[in-house]
């Protein structure tokens, strides 16, 4: 408009700034199931229940027996830009947990009407605290009956922004993104019983299996093929190749990377599946630090990996066990991009390894051919 008045800068609302950051970080309702259950995982929790209803679009539900939030947390953990993982700019840098940029409860809590129960001890009451949009009036806390945890209730999402609403596809498709979400995160931790819920009816229940250590490998858990094979629900151990690169070299030599002391191993461990045929659904996972990232350079070289050994393509689950001074997850709101400094080191140790596995499954499975 032509009103000069229109033209002076005025400082945004924190709704509309909580809905604005909504948008990168609440794209759907498996946007929302992501970020509640890396929330449950960073609070160690060991039990995890994901109740939805209708594609996530009644309600989103995730309960967990994780530290749980003090009383007087409670409303800092919905304020925007407030968080227990990340104290200064150094610790930016060695980040070990799946949050950090604390903005996805506040960003949640200005689209949907969320309630946040928490108990942090074992006298089993926690506080309850609901909000619905902005932070208007400070909510109040009021006591209830819960286990030591938390449990964080999504109703309505979008509620408020007519427009988001109308962009969400139907419940199943929805849905299935939802289930593609809980499986990727449970994947990353095989420590951890996860429980999918859908309308009531239980949809993927995967129970934490023992944790069965490697030499290389020394904290993080391995997956069984097992626990792969019941989340993707497909037979996978015929072909499944199994991967172990030890990198600790690379480490030692790395003074430049400035690895701290605390560390002194770095793996990647994990399965391949040589495809036979183009289509076949096989899983394409890249784990880093137990965090499903997409990263280009990775997979592509994993795909010509597999065009050399001359395969229709590859299938994978591979996690990458790393110093955290070698990443920097800082690079896009969703966190799903990440990157890693000598990478095309990291990347010549598994190719090498990775050629010689498939060479030898070659030959082993040519000579069953002959047999
Ligand atoms: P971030 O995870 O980036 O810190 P969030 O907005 O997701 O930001 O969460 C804000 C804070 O709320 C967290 O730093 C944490 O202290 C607390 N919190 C959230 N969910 C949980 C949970 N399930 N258990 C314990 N604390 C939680
Ligand atoms: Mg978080």
């Amino acid at each position: 408009t032509n009103n000069p008045s229109d033209t002076r800068i005025k400082k945004l609302s924190p709704l509309l700034i909580n809905q604005l950051a909504a948008g990168e970080v609440v794209t759907r309702p498996a946007a929302v199931v992501k970020e509640l259950l890396e929330n449950a995982i960073d609070a160690g929790a060991t039990h995890i229940e994901v109740h939805v209803t209708q594609g996530g679009m009644g309600m989103i539900e995730v309960v967990d027996n994780g530290v749980g939030i003090h009383p007087d947390d409670m409303i800092m953990a919905i304020t925007r830009h407030a968080t227990s993982k990340v104290a200064d700019v150094a610790n930016l840098h060695g980040i070990m947990t799946l949050g950090f940029r604390g903005e996805a409860l506040a960003a949640t809590a200005a689209v949907s009407r969320l309630t946040l129960i928490s108990s942090h001890d074992n006298s089993g009451i926690g506080r309850q605290l609901q909000v619905a949009g902005v932070l208007d009036d400070i909510p109040k806390l009021s006591p209830v009956v819960h286990n030591r945890g938390t449990t964080i209730t999504v109703r309505d999402l979008y509620f408020n922004v007519p427009a988001r609403r109308g962009n969400l596809k139907s419940m199943a498709i929805e849905f299935g993104h939802i289930e593609t979400v809980v499986r990727d995160v449970a994947l990353a931790r095989a420590d951890i019983t996860i429980i999918l819920f859908h309308d009531k009816k239980k949809r993927l229940s995967l129970s934490a299996s023992a944790i069965s250590t490697n030499a290389i490998d020394s904290d993080n858990n391995r997956l069984s093929v097992s626990r792969l094979e019941q989340a993707i629900g497909r037979s996978l151990t015929d072909d499944a190749i199994e991967v172990a690169v030890d990198l600790s070299g690379l480490v030692q030599q790395s003074s430049e990377y400035n690895v701290s002391q605390n560390r002194n191993h770095a793996a990647i461990t994990g399965w391949l599946w040589p495809m036979h045929e183009k289509n076949d659904a096989l899983p394409k996972l890249i784990y880093v630090n137990g965090r499903l990232v997409k990263e280009a350079i990775i997979s592509n070289q994993l795909r010509q990996i597999a065009q050399e050994a001359q395969l229709a393509g590859i299938g994978y689950a591979l996690y990458f066990d790393l110093p955290t001074e070698w990443l920097n997850i800082n690079v896009h709101p969703s966190k799903q991009r990440i990157r890693i400094s000598p990478l095309n080191n990291i990347m010549a140790h598994l190719s090498h390894a990775l050629r010689s596995k498939l060479a030898a499954h070659k030959a082993t499975s040519s000579l069953q051919q002959d047999n």
